[in-house]
Parts: structure tokens; sequence; C-alpha cells
């Protein structure tokens, strides 16, 4: 009998509640834990839950303490963690990016050089300031980084991006990225071949890969087809199955979901009809 998988969760914060709907939509069933219970049970898996701060899961990964669990790239790269990214999961998407004061001169990372800068990342952004030569004093703060330089506490920010609109409030610039992240689940060094990890990753993937498609289907004149066929994004081949009217077919392919806008009206114009887009729940290519 296998054994059963240990997963360590985001308890609280911007990942908790994706990461919980990617359980809950892979059909493990996880069950929903009460008030400040800190571990759960998969009703149709051999998974068991651990609650812990997203920051904490890779150090708990990397100790053994569980086999896997689901954190931010940025804070496996801050904790130095020792474990493999299995799978990039498509959420939790920012950047950690350098910023200064609107009125600041600096306009990229070597302006940086010999200044003050606050960020709750400092082994990241040390490493990644040292590979672009730039010497800086890194400050520590543990949250409300972008009011650092309004303070009088830095002259620059290192700090985590999605939509830019907390810079802008706080009266900062983006001078630069310094590195891309995204939710990832991890799994102990080594460990990423066992058949629990090799079984997760398949079926989380398989979500992951779903989201991203819709499933298109549109019927088009025989002498269309061609037209057609070659304004689709897909990199398998569609499939094509006559109708029963004479002349026409029905088209069924699968296309990324970002196309779908800028597809539609051009095959409309190509003159395909009963244009349809359905989500995809799962997909294993
Ligand atoms: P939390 O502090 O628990 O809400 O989650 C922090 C994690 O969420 C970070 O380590 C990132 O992986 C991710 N994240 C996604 N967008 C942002 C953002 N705009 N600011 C901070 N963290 C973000």
């Amino acid at each position: 009998m296998s054994r059963r998988l240990t997963m360590a969760l985001p308890s609280k914060g911007r990942l908790r509640e994706p990461s919980w709907s990617l359980l809950e939509a892979s059909g493990v069933a996880p069950q929903e834990p009460g008030e400040r219970v800190l571990q759960a049970h998969c009703r149709n898996a051999d998974i068991d839950l651990l609650f812990v701060r997203a920051e904490d899961v890779p150090e708990y990964v990397e100790d053994g303490v569980v086999d896997c669990g689901i954190t931010g790239l940025d804070l496996v790269f801050e904790n130095e963690s020792d474990v493999d990214v299995l799978l990039h999961l498509g959420y939790g998407t920012c950047s950690l990016q350098a910023a200064v004061l609107m009125e600041d001169a600096a306009n990229g990372f070597e302006d940086l050089e010999g200044r003050r800068i606050a960020t709750s990342h400092p082994h990241i952004a040390s490493r990644l300031l040292a590979e672009r030569g730039v010497k800086a004093e890194l400050v520590r703060v543990a949250g409300s980084v972008e009011i650092s330089p309004r303070l009088g506490l830095a002259d620059a920010i290192i700090d985590l991006v999605s939509t830019g609109s907390t810079l802008r409030t706080n009266g900062l610039r983006s001078i630069g990225t310094l590195f891309e992240s995204e939710a990832v689940l991890v799994a102990r060094s080594g460990t990423s071949e066992l058949e629990g990890q090799k079984t997760l990753t398949t079926v989380l993937g398989s979500v992951i890969n779903a989201r991203a498609n819709r499933y298109l289907l549109f019927n088009i004149a025989k002498d269309r087809l061609a037209d057609v066929t070659a304004l689709l994004p897909t990199k398998g081949s569609p499939t094509v199955m006559d109708l029963a009217t004479p002349g026409i077919v029905a088209v069924h392919a699968l296309v990324p979901a970002a196309d779908v806008w800028s597809l539609l009206p051009k095959l409309e114009t190509c003159g395909a009809s009963s244009i349809l887009t359905l989500p995809v729940e799962r997909m294993v290519p």
C-alpha cells in the first residue's frame, strides 16, 4: 500500500484561497478544517494537509516535516531553501521590483549604488543586486516597506509588486524588476520522482493546464476550412467532423484562453457560425 503524502498549505494571506481552490478543483476533496485547526485530510486521496504560513512552507518541506507544499517562489529563494520546484501554479504572480520616490533621479539599478534600500526580502535582494554589480545598504523591514522612503528610513525599496497600485499610492516609481514570482508546488530535494509527488504533480498540473485553455467549437463551410484552421493557435490538429448538412463541418479545438477574445471575431469574419467556447476541467497533454 502506498504511503500517505503530507502537504503544507498556506494558512492565511494571498496564497491561501487560490491554493485551497486548486486542491478542490483537482478533485482530492480536501476536508475543511475547523477554526484554529492546523491539520486536515482529503476524502479522495491519501493526502494529509498541514496549514502553516506561506513563508514557513519551504522550511517545513526542506526539513522533511512534510513531503511537499505550496508557497511563493520568492519565499523559496528568500529562505535559500534546498527544495525541488515540481510545478508552477499560475497564481500569486508578482515581481520583485526596485522603486524610488517619484522625484528621485534614479532610473536603473546602477543608480542604487551606495544607497539605503528597505526590503523584506534581504537575501534575494542582496544576491540579485550583487549579480548586477550594485553595492547598496539593505535595511530589513517586516512590512509596509513602501512607506520607508517617505519616512526617511531608506532612499529606495525592493518589494513585491503585482499591479503597481501600492507603489503609485505611496508616490513611488519602479526602476526595474529583479525577479518574477508565482505560487509553486515544492518537494524535499531529490524526492520529485516518488510516486506520491509524481501523482500530485500530474493531478494539479492537469488543472493548471486546463485553466489556461478553452474548448472551442464552431461550424464552417468545407471550402473555408483551410482559412479558419490557419487562424487557430492550437498546438495539435483540430478535430473536424461532417455535419448532417452537406458541405458543412464542425471544428473542435483546444485554444489558449488568452487568445479567445481576439480569435472569435476573426472566425466570424471567416464565416464560422455556432461558435462556442467551454471551460476545460482537466488536461493532461
Ligand atoms: P502573504 O504575505 O501571506 O499574503 O503572501 C505573500 C506571498 O504572496 C508572497 O511571498 C508572494 O509569493 C505572493 N504575492 C503575490 N502578489 C503579491 C504582492 N502584490 N505583494 C506581496 N506578495 C504577493
